[in-house]
């Protein structure tokens, strides 16, 4: 007799004998159906061809191709065209989303002598795209800067980081009515306008500093991969930590006739004006800086003494203004319906839309999309039909903010939220190793994957590659894991790609996957990311595109046809507790750091370890940390905990077609179970209670949000509120575990819980 095993039941059955990645065993799959799936999965790779790869991306990256131009319509037309090739029934969906684009920037020195920088990128004349930048490219911006025209003193703020002005005011500088520079680096982009502006300056300058990508690390393109010294990072400053989307539309789609706010009440508008520039025309403005020299771990590269400034002996003038223009904004979604489930959609998507020409961002990770697809195709041609229905979606607008994917996402929330079963991400590819982020629940399943393709390079798996790397170079705690188990741990997801939107706003369980780490470059949202840099120093052969294709491809597929959804209750439910765990340590360390801080400071110790010639330093106590009362979070994590034990199968009967239509469903609702509709403290479209990008961080994730800024923000209140609703989503969570065990103990009288 078979039985459905969800992984639970297997991390707990089979603990004693390692059966996850036992090679018989595939989470989901029935032994018969596991057979099966391989055949399908080794049918599925003999579609997969690099040349196809390498045609697609030439063909879509001749020209610049950002949101709004001609070329990023003609892409849609074309991914479209090839889909319905495929057999696909497919759809353009438009959205019309507020993208303003640069009327006039300059940016003078004024004092002490006069310097005008010419923001602008020296195009490499052998590059093949070479024309059509000249043509087409916009020059560099940062999208959703306030219109500006601002005269004041210049500051070095180093990354722009909320620590990086602590270190400022200890030395006495204000960058109120000033304005800012800061190198990229440390945190998403926009944080450093955002925390600018929040301490009073009335501008922000971001440059690229060579010591992150540029000559420091290695030859620039063309002769190596690296940075030139006229490229600039373009990228968006859209306040997208508290809602990405259109601004215009928060939290319902972008149509023709959707009803706009107007930019100033959307509240993610940058208040100040931000331009990004070169480290040619930053090196000029940072060699006249005055004032303190900046500390050690402050100074980039360039052959300058890099100085905190602020004193007035450096001033400069920036004015910049845009086009606030409404454009469309062209997503494809593709469907190849499903034979038994036709109402459980699997969902894989990657945005078209680039800064510039966008090789690597972001079309090395649409053409193993665009494999992916045409081997499905093909596989429906020869007979397969899976059984959930499978979406294919490629986004536009994705680097302004998200816009293609969110406005999708909540212009279709309901039936989403009914229907999405799971949603897989990628966003550009690159060569080395495999990074895998996402829903703890599809743990299991994501390391069975992993250990089923191999490495181009190696010829091992891209799973054990990656545990190598981890017993090798990883943090401790990576370390430990990976000696305990063959498990390979998720990351976190926080933001920055088209994931946010299902994950954060919807509660779908969700990957963002990509290969990296060898494939060093500067590159990155600048007019020198075309087919050239990308063929030459990235992946030549698209090998790295190829098992692209085959982690998400086999991602989809298990999630398509498994009997029973994939999902692990017991991998989500150890990673819960240690999110629970940490909150605990976190809110203990900061009390003892204050106290002793505190009890420093009385003694004088404090006032003695400051700089004595800084008389204007005068530190002040800082207010005790309470007690939190933890209780509500640790009860619903060892409930959880003691559920996910509970889930022992061997006394389960078969399941009637219903009941496993009904189990299936409570598997991918369970993320559903793990939002709260109120959203997070200050940023309600922020709704998972788990996983959210840092209010100060921009993409990088914090865990048990709500919770964990409370504290790091000493919001006392706040925190004991927070922990509250975190552990009503866990208890969800739990009940939903709950409801599985009873569906599966069914007919059992022992199982009664
Ligand atoms: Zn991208």
């Amino acid at each position: 007799m078979h039985r459905f095993r969800t992984v639970a039941a297997l991390l707990i059955a089979g603990a004693s004998v390692g059966a996850p990645f036992a090679d018989d065993h595939i989470t989901g799959f029935m032994d018969g159906a596991a057979t099966e799936l391989r055949d399908l999965e080794s049918r599925y790779d003999d579609h997969i061809h690099p040349d196809d790869l390498c045609d697609w991306m030439r063909h879509m990256t001749d020209r610049p191709h950002h949101a709004g131009s001609p070329k990023a319509k003609a892409n849609a037309e074309y991914i479209a065209g090839l889909f319905r090739e495929w057999g696909f029934d497919v759809e353009i969906e438009v959205f019309h989303v507020l993208y303003p684009t640069p009327k006039a920037r300059a940016l003078k020195q004024l004092k002490p002598f006069p310097f005008t920088a010419s923001l602008t990128e020296t195009i490499v004349s052998s590059d093949s795209a070479a024309k059509a930048l000249e043509r087409e490219a916009l020059p560099p911006f940062n999208a959703y800067s306030a219109d500006g025209d601002v005269t004041g003193a210049l500051v070095y703020v180093n990354q722009g980081l909320p620590s990086d002005y602590e270190v400022l005011e200890r030395n006495g500088i204000d960058v109120s009515g000033k304005i800012v520079i800061a190198r990229y680096g440390g945190s998403w982009r926009g944080i450093k306008p955002k925390v600018a502006a929040e301490h009073g300056a009335i501008g922000c300058l971001i440059y690229n500093d060579p010591l992150a990508d540029g000559f420091a690390r290695g030859d620039a393109y063309p002769s190596g991969a690296f940075k030139h010294g006229t490229a600039v990072q373009r990228g968006s400053v859209l306040d997208m930590p508290k809602r990405p989307g259109d601004p215009l539309t928060p939290n319902y789609g972008a149509t023709k006739n959707a009803e706009r706010v107007s930019v100033e009440e959307s509240g993610t508008v940058m208040s100040i004006p931000v331009l990004p520039i070169s480290s040619v025309d930053a090196e000029p403005l940072l060699r006249t800086l005055d004032g303190p020299t900046a500390p050690a771990n402050w100074r980039g590269a360039l052959p300058v003494t890099y100085r905190l400034g602020g004193g007035g002996g450096s001033i400069v003038k920036l004015s910049i203004s845009f086009n606030w223009d409404l454009v469309p904004a062209y997503n494809v979604i593709a469907r190849l319906k499903g034979a038994t489930y036709p109402d459980e959609w699997v969902i894989r998507g990657n945005h078209h839309d680039a800064w510039v020409i966008g090789a690597r961002d972001p079309m090395s990770g649409l053409v193993p999309l665009m494999a992916q697809a045409k081997a499905f195709g093909a596989l429906a041609k020869s007979g397969w039909r899976p059984k959930r229905t499978a979406v294919f979606a490629v986004w536009d607008a994705e680097e302004p903010g998200l816009l293609g994917s969110t406005e999708w996402v909540e212009h279709h929330r309901d039936v989403l939220s009914e229907k999405a079963v799971a949603y897989i991400n990628t966003d550009g590819n690159s060569r080395g190793f495999l990074s895998m982020g996402g829903s703890h629940g599809l743990q299991t399943m994501a390391s069975e994957v992993a250990y089923s393709v191999l490495d181009p390079q190696t010829g091992v798996s891209v799973g054990e590659r990656l545990r190598a790397r981890r017993l090798v170079n990883g943090t401790t705690d990576q370390k430990k894991h990976a000696k305990q188990s063959k498990e390979l741990r998720l990351s976190a997801l926080g933001s920055g790609s088209d994931y946010s939107p299902f994950l954060q706003h919807l509660g779908i369980a969700s990957f963002n996957i990509a290969f990296g780490g060898e494939g060093v470059g500067g590159e990155y949202h600048t007019c020198f990311d075309t087919f050239d840099h990308y063929s030459t120093y990235v992946d030549p052969e698209y090998e790295y595109g190829v098992a692209l294709a085959q982690v998400c491809g086999r991602l989809t597929i298990r999630l398509l046809d498994a009997d029973v959804l994939p999902w692990d209750f017991a991998a989500a439910s150890t990673t819960y507790s240690e999110y629970v765990d940490s909150l605990v340590e976190k809110a203990d360390a900061l009390r003892e750091e204050t106290d002793e801080f505190n009890r420093l400071l009385l003694e004088g110790q404090v006032k003695l370890a400051a700089d004595p010639t800084k008389e204007f330093f005068a530190p002040k106590s800082k207010s005790a940390v309470p007690h939190l009362n933890f209780a509500p979070l640790l009860n619903a994590r060892d409930r959880l905990a003691e559920l996910v034990k509970d889930n022992d199968l061997s006394a389960g009967a078969p399941l009637t077609v219903d009941q496993r239509h009904e189990v299936n469903r409570l598997l991918f609702q369970s993320e559903r179970q793990l939002v709260d509709g109120r959203g997070l403290p200050g940023r309600p479209w922020f709704r998972h209670q788990v996983y959210a990008p840092g209010f100060y961080t921009g993409y990088g994730v914090k865990t048990m949000p709500g919770v964990r800024e409370a504290i790091e923000e000493r919001r006392w209140a706040e925190a004991d509120e927070q922990i509250t609703r975190t552990a009503a989503a866990l208890d969800r969570f739990a009940d939903t575990v709950e409801q599985v065990n009873a569906l599966l103990d069914f007919g059992d009288e022992n199982n009664g819980k």
